[in-house]
């Protein structure tokens, strides 16, 4: 079942998105050759206790760290660890909390220093299909056009949309119904109504869409070991159009 969010509800979320989203933004000023991604992660949390917000995702399913610390080829829930990062890396952040019983959810993909123009467009091109995502988030349209938008923007700049990881409804609880594919043709699945509050994801390599779990259990990386992006935004479907939740 998809919960439909009041409006009062809806301003819950924004305070929340809003949170996420400026903690996003500083750890993204954080990002620089030499940090380590543990080093993020504690200043995360400390953000978190200052704003009085629990992170969302540690200690969910058992994952350890506040955020989803995801370099190069890793796709997303990587562990956070004390490897400095690189000029020329890029490094995904997904992040999230809660706030008076509400979540939000965004990531970013970050370069490290200067990056080669390979990591550049992958980096633009998943924004953009993460930004035409969005715009499909209309009252009266389908579930799938959000899916649609995504792979089409994606396979014509010849990247590929990873299958195993999918966007979720969002709210009281950190993954609701439905499930958002980053694929599939237009016009299917549920028809998208005011109310609904959608946490869309693409996750996107530069090589093959394949890919593989690492021994800890969670961190996903492409298996052919080429580069990954991976942008997220809370949004709602409001009458006037999408309202992206996770803004500073
Ligand atoms: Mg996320
Ligand atoms: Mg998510």
């Amino acid at each position: 079942m998809i919960v439909l969010k009041s409006r009062a509800e809806l301003n819950q979320m924004r305070e929340a998105g809003r949170v996420v989203a400026e903690i996003l933004q500083l750890l993204r000023e954080k990002v620089v050759p030499g940090v380590t991604t543990l080093e993020l992660d504690r200043f995360a949390e400390q953000e978190c206790k200052k704003r009085k917000v629990r992170p969302a995702f540690k200690g969910y399913g058992g994952f350890p760290f506040t955020i989803c610390s995801s370099p190069n080829e890793k796709v997303v829930h990587g562990f956070a660890d004390e490897v400095p990062l690189r000029e020329g890396d890029i490094l995904s952040i997904d992040f999230g909390v809660i706030r008076d019983g509400f979540y939000g959810d965004s990531a970013i993909t970050v370069p490290v220093g200067r990056v080669d123009a390979e990591k550049e467009r992958l980096l633009r091109v998943t924004q953009l299909s993460l930004d035409l995502a969005i715009a499909a988030a209309v009252a009266g349209g389908r579930l799938s056009d959000i899916s649609s938008a995504v792979q089409t923007c994606v396979e014509k700049e010849g990247f590929s949309v990873v299958r195993e990881f999918v966007g979720h409804g969002i709210g009281r609880q950190l993954h609701e119904s439905p499930q958002i594919p980053n694929f599939g043709p237009p016009g299917q699945g549920p028809r998208l109504r005011p109310g609904m509050t959608l946490a869309i994801e693409p996750m996107i390599n530069a090589g093959s869409p394949a890919i593989t779990i690492l021994k800890d259990g969670w961190t996903a990386v492409s298996v052919d070991g080429k580069p990954s992006a991976h942008f997220e935004h809370t949004v709602a479907v409001t009458e006037s159009g999408p309202e992206v939740l996770t803004l500073p």
